[in-house]
């Protein structure tokens, strides 16, 4: 199976292709659909599977659908437990989206850095990817607002929780709208991500990734 026939635009294609993506992982082809449809997903699969492409794709083909993005606030939000992960995804959304028809503007912001930087930054994001301290500091002095976001990922979502992020992953999702996608992408399918994929993820699609030995 190839990316053409995951429903990708052409112009996904050619990123895909500059990048010397060929195939898909397995995570990949049963995400980018489900994603596409809009469906929640629950991911499993392990670290270096391809998990980041497997969000980043469909969602880029969701924001594309939309006229005059550039005029929107936030629409997609990433959380992630840290700094280095925001910056791996924004790169991630930053290679797929050259060359799209319409701009999309990628910011990620994280903690143990100065805020005032990230404020300026914020005007016309489409693609927010953020840790969980930092951008309720950021709600909290009204540089962004989460009531407009149609796609929530939460990616690295065991690793999250294990770090204790569990209080402000909450209280973040209390702020958002409460109709919109909701992905949960981890490597493994721990007793806690039981419990949040079920108060999390409506009707799910559940993919789930057996390590080959
Ligand atoms: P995970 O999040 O599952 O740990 P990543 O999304 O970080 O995995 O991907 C791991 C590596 O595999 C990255 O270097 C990425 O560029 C590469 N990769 C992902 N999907 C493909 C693909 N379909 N073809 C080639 N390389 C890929
Ligand atoms: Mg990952």
């Amino acid at each position: 199976m190839s990316f053409e026939s995951l429903g990708l635009s052409i112009s996904l294609l050619k990123a895909l292709s500059d990048q010397y993506f060929t195939l898909p992982t397995p995570v990949q082809k049963a995400a980018i659909p489900a994603i596409i449809d809009k469906k929640d997903v629950l991911g499993i699969a392990k670290t270096g599977s391809g998990k980041t492409a497997a969000y980043v794709l469909p969602l880029l083909m969701s924001l594309q659908a939309k006229p005059g993005i550039k005029n929107r606030h936030v629409n997609i939000l990433v959380l992630v437990p840290t700094r280095e992960l925001a910056e791996q995804v924004k790169e991630v959304f930053k290679k797929f989206s050259q060359g799209l028809p319409q701009p999309v503007k990628t910011l990620a912001v994280y903690g143990g850095v100065s805020i005032n930087p990230q404020m300026m930054a914020m005007q016309g994001v489409n693609v927010l990817i953020a840790t969980p301290g930092r951008l309720l500091e950021l709600v909290e002095v009204n540089s962004v607002h989460l009531s407009t976001i149609q796609t929530l990922v939460l990616d690295e979502a065991d690793k999250m929780l294990n770090l204790g992020f569990q209080e402000e992953v909450n209280k973040i999702i209390a702020l958002l709208p409460e109709q919109r996608q909701n992905l949960l992408f981890s490597a493994t399918l721990s007793a806690d991500i039981q419990n949040i994929h079920q108060v999390l993820l409506h009707e799910p699609v559940i993919v789930q990734i057996e390590a080959e030995e």
